[in-house]
């Protein structure tokens, strides 16, 4: 049986790589966004060995190929259901193949929040977004406000201010969570106006986003309510671990993710290891994910040796 990996971000294709150069094969489930989040950005810049950058689907795509140089075998499916209750663990894809493994890498990442308005839901694809660099496109020489005061929020709001007229950061704190370089090329941007304070409450238009309805200083003496006109919303506010499948069985924090012994890979089942973001609620960089999909190998191969 080969050990299955489940996910294929850094994490799902390194441990795939020390896997297959320790003689065993694994096999990938891709799920639906083979590549993982990194492929919803451009340019990483901080990944080492790149001193110029790396265009994000070129570095997932290089990946991918070594784990298959190596013997991983792939699958384009995503698992739908899991049996842990017992070795050979079981797992389930959506064309209904079942596998089973006495090893499983638990490698399924994190998913963009969402504010939890209904408007995201009836706007979803005519103007509310959680990918900046997926949908940005469609609105070049618009307006757009981006949720959030973290590095992914700067992000986003930069790489939308190289394409939009104008970019709304809207926090809803009175200062920016994100790291000091990047608050500095928001700030230093003339395209992005900061909006502090403040915090959607729901979007309006006929055939789209064509504003958000926000509120000021919410609780506060001077509380007040504005419509802010924007084409398209980015939620840039967190991200959930994809762990709900594996949760009757496999331990995880009150945000969902998966616990593992100290800063091993290990989980609180025997042959079963986590790696990468659906483990990580601090760090969430691609040369972590790679660095616990190596670390989650090597502790399979040993697992499997004895
Ligand atoms: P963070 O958790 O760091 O930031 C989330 C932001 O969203 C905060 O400003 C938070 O506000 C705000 N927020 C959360 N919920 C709501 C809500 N319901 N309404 C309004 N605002 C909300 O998430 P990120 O995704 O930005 O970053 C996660 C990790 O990934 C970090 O460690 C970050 O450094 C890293 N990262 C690194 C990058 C890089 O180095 N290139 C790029 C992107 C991310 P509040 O502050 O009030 O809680």
């Amino acid at each position: 049986m080969n050990p299955i990996i489940i996910g294929s971000g850094p994490a799902g294709y390194t441990a795939a790589i020390y896997l297959g150069r320790s003689g065993h094969q694994a096999t990938i489930i891709e799920g639906l966004q083979p590549g993982g989040q990194l492929t919803t950005t451009t340019i990483v810049e901080n990944f080492p060995g790149f001193p110029d950058g790396i265009d994000a689907n070129e570095l997932m795509g290089n990946m991918r190929q070594q784990a298959i140089n190596c013997g991983a075998e792939i699958m384009h499916n995503t698992v739908v259901k899991a049996d842990l209750s017992r070795q050979p663990y079981s797992i389930t894809l959506d064309n209904g193949t079942t596998l089973t493994a006495d090893v499983l890498i638990i490698a399924t990442g994190a998913t963009a929040k969402y504010l939890g308005l209904s408007d995201e839901q009836k706007y979803q694809g005519m103007g509310v977004s959680a990918c900046a660099t997926c949908d940005g496109f469609f609105y070049r020489r618009k307006t757009v406000g981006v949720v959030g005061g973290g590095d992914t929020a700067c992000e986003e709001a930069t790489y939308l201010a190289g394409l939009c007229e104008k970019v709304y950061l809207i926090v809803r704190k009175p200062y920016l969570r994100a790291t000091q370089a990047m608050q500095q090329r928001v700030i230093s941007n003339d395209k992005i106006q900061i909006l502090f304070e403040t915090n959607v409450t729901g979007l309006y238009g006929d055939d789209g986003v064509e504003g958000a309805h926000l509120v000021h200083r919410k609780g506060e003496s001077d509380e007040h309510t504005s419509d802010l006109p924007i084409s398209g919303l980015f939620l840039a506010i967190g991200h959930k671990p994809n762990s709900d499948l594996f949760k009757p069985w496999i331990d995880t924090d009150k945000q969902g993710y998966i616990i593992t012994r100290g800063a091993t890979p290990l989980t609180n089942l025997p042959g079963i290891f986590a790696a990468g973001d659906v483990a990580d609620p601090n760090y969430r960089q691609a040369i972590n994910a790679a660095a616990s999909g190596c670390r989650a190998a090597m502790e399979a191969i040993k697992y499997l040796k004895e």
